[in-house]
Formats: C-alpha cells, structure tokens, sequence
C-alpha cells in the first residue's frame, strides 16, 4: 500500500487508470473517457504500458484533488453543481494544460451565473480576464462601467492582484469613454429633444433659453455622478432642471408650462443609456 486516499466521488471498481493528485488523492477511472474527452490521455494510453506489480497504471497529476475533482465532474456524465470561482480558475488552467477542451467552455457556462452575482463586478472581471473569456468579461466590465469605482475597492478584489496592469488601464480607459460618451448622450437629448418615437419631441428653436437653462441644470446636478446611476435619470432630478427651466419664464416647445418631465422622458434617457452601453466590444 502506498498510503494514498481515495476519493469517493471518482472511485470506480471497474476504473482502468488511477490519478494521484498533487496532494494524494487517489482517482480511480477510466482510461476510455480520458481518451475520449482528451487527446493528451489518448496518446499517454497509446503508448505501450510498462509491465508493473500494480494492477493499475498510475498517473501522478500536478493538480490538487480540487482542481482533479472539478475536472473529472464536467468529464464523467454527472449532475451540474456549482464551483467556487477559485477551483474553477485553476480547473480551467489544468483543462487548457490536459487539453480538455469542452471543460473550459462547460466552466465558463456554470461560472456564469456566480460571476453575474459577485457585488464587486471588479472582481468578477479580474477573475474572467485570468480565464481568457471574453463573454464573462464584456458582462463584468458592462457592471463596472455602471458602478461607482471607489465602491469597487471597498474591499480592494482580491483577484485584481494577478491581472496585468495594461489590462486594467484599458479597462479604465474605456469606462471613462463610455461614460463620457452616455453623459454627452444625455445632455444633447435634454437640449435637442430625443429622437425616434419615444420621448417628448425636440424644441424647434435652437437657441431656447427654457431648454438650456434645463441642460445647464442638469449639467450642473449631475456633474459628479455616473451618469448610470440611477439618480441621473431620477424624476426627483428631471423635476429640479424643470423648475429651474421655468424661471426663465418662457414656454417652448418643449417644456411647456404645465408638463413636467414624465416617464416617457426617463424612458427616452435609459435608451441612451443602452445606446452608449452598446459601444462595450
Ligand atoms: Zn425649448
């Protein structure tokens, strides 16, 4: 006896091939459906066996029974569970090394749901950046271009330590361009009155002082915002750029005294909001 446990989940009586994880755990399974699900254990089983006391052909792994485990789970026909971000990381990584390739996308798949609902959508994209996925990464980096940055290192993400640098400068860089970009969006559309068929129709006189006394206002109120906030498209907001607007005294088009900012106002700004959100690659 060598001394090695067993894992109860992967221990087959009719398994054919034993992994011994990093840690001593021993995998009893099966050569056929490592061979199938993974070409690097079809040429390792192909090669002629060297004849040995064991019963057994025994596999000495470099990865932790976790990780092993976490492998074997997409491998083998079993029930989906869920994984802890940490596991699945380092699942991932052996699945690229083993080159099983369908686990990668199966644990992405299943990561999915637990990334979507970590609070810290920074965290959620340092860990999907270490996985290479770019689906997991675009909803991440989507949250964090709406969040406000400082909540994101309050607690700093623990994951965010192995991501490059360049990557997170980029990541900077294009929450400040979508920002900028939703923030121009929103003013232009207080200004020059929203398009299509939602929203009230624009002011025809371009030079109105109703409306630009509206924009300046709420250039002014929302200035240190992030114009996803919900505050910015808030009607509490909207209702204090009007009652401003109107002390300039003027009707237009518009801003007609007597009606005030409405849903279908706020609807028009959250589609603005989509349409510079849309710019994420
Ligand atoms: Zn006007």
């Amino acid at each position: 006896m060598d001394g090695h446990s067993k894992n109860t989940a992967f221990s087959f009586p009719d398994g054919d091939v034993i992994l011994v994880s990093s840690d001593g755990l021993e995998f009893q399974v099966h050569k056929l459906i490592l061979s199938l699900a993974s070409p690097f254990f079809r040429d390792m089983f192909k090669l002629p066996q060297v004849e040995s006391p064991k019963p057994l052909q025994s596999v000495t792994m470099t990865e932790d029974a976790g990780t092993l485990e976490a492998l074997l789970k997409i491998v083998y026909p079993t029930e989906a569970e869920d994984v802890s971000p940490e596991v699945a990381i380092s699942a991932c990584r052996a699945a690229e090394k083993l080159q099983f390739s369908k686990v990668s996308s199966m644990m992405h798949y299943r990561l999915q749901p637990i990334l979507e609902t970590l609070k810290n959508p920074l965290e959620a994209w340092a860990i999907a950046v270490q996985l290479n996925s770019r689906q997991l990464s675009k909803d991440a980096r989507i949250r964090f271009i709406k969040a406000n940055t400082r909540d994101c290192f309050n607690p700093r993400p623990k994951h965010l330590n192995v991501v490059p640098v360049e990557r997170y400068a980029a990541l900077i860089n294009e929450k400040e361009v979508i920002i900028k970009e939703a923030r121009s969006k929103l003013v232009e559309t207080l200004i020059y009155g929203y398009q299509g068929s939602i929203g009230r129709p624009a002011c025809l006189d371009p030079r109105c002082r109703t409306c630009g006394t509206f924009a300046e206002a709420y250039v002014f109120l929302t200035s240190n915002l992030n114009p996803f906030d919900p505050a910015c498209t808030s009607m509490t907001i909207l209702r204090e750029c009007f009652g401003r607007a109107l002390l300039e005294n003027r009707s237009c088009q518009r801003w007609k005294a007597g009606a005030p900012p409405d849903e279908s106002d706020r609807e028009a700004m959250q589609s603005k909001l989509r349409e510079a959100l849309s710019l994420v690659t």
